[in-house]
């Protein structure tokens, strides 16, 4: 943690919030206007389960913190002129969005760099979406973005690859209630499985034993894992009675 903690920022946010990340912009962050002095970083694709959207990226260098601005849903036409738009009037045309996606707090070190911004939004989408072609370049080109997106990807297939090495009970036992276990990739002991009866996914932390889903707010290890597939079976008997 910085030691020089006696600035503005520090009152908005809890002290530990070292990194503030608002990935899809759900916190309240309509109406926020672009500052002055953020410069373009690049424009892109971004898969989000069948549609590609096309995302705008600036980032701003604030007294205490570093922020990545997002504006979703730009002009796919041109990207470009869509971006010196939003540099121009603060703010995109409707429908898009715009605010902070990544706000990071500047150690006594130097600024973060826009490659380190664009990661730790890329790796907040892992699951939900992905960056795909790229539109336009400005502080960052297209061979750092896709040589990022390259690293990445080889980071996700080697946790992949370890998980899928060290199989443990839960795991087992995910695959013996049929919830489709499967690693990850998120590190090197994470897989991903079924909710039992739902269209979305829980998440395993192998080496420990423990599964979470986060939309259910369940978790627990093998058998409770058992209980939670139990318990859906028998609600979806009482549904099909009724
Ligand atoms: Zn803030
Ligand atoms: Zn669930």
């Amino acid at each position: 943690m910085s030691s020089t903690r006696q600035d503005s920022t520090r009152r908005k946010h809890p002290p530990d919030d070292e990194v503030i990340v608002d990935p899809w912009l759900n916190r309240g962050c309509r109406d926020q206007r672009l500052p002055r002095g953020s410069e373009f970083l690049c424009a892109f694709d971004c898969w989000v389960i069948i549609d590609a959207v096309p995302v705008a990226t600036f980032v701003h260098a604030g007294q205490t913190r570093d922020e990545l601005w997002l504006a979703i849903g730009i002009d796919h036409i041109d990207p470009l002129a869509a971006a010196a738009e939003i540099m121009i009037h603060g703010a995109p045309p409707p429908p898009a969005q715009l605010g902070v996606a990544v706000s990071k707090a500047r150690r006594a070190g130097p600024e973060a760099t826009p490659l380190e911004l664009l990661e730790i939004l890329f790796r907040s989408w892992v699951g939900h979406g992905a960056p795909s072609d790229f539109l336009a370049s400005g502080l960052v080109s297209g061979d750092e973005y896709h040589a990022l997106i390259a690293r990445l990807e080889q980071e996700r297939a080697d946790n992949a690859e370890r998980a899928a090495r060290n199989e443990t009970e839960i795991v087992v036992a995910a695959r013996e209630l049929r919830l489709n276990p499967r690693p990850s990739g998120t590190g090197g002991d994470h897989w991903r499985a079924n909710c039992p009866r739902t269209k979305h996914s829980l998440e395993i932390q192998a080496r420990n034993n423990l599964f979470f889903c986060g939309y259910c707010s369940r978790g627990g290890g093998p058998e409770e894992l058992q209980a939670l597939v139990d318990h859906r079976a028998a609600w979806k008997a009482r549904q099909s009675r009724s």
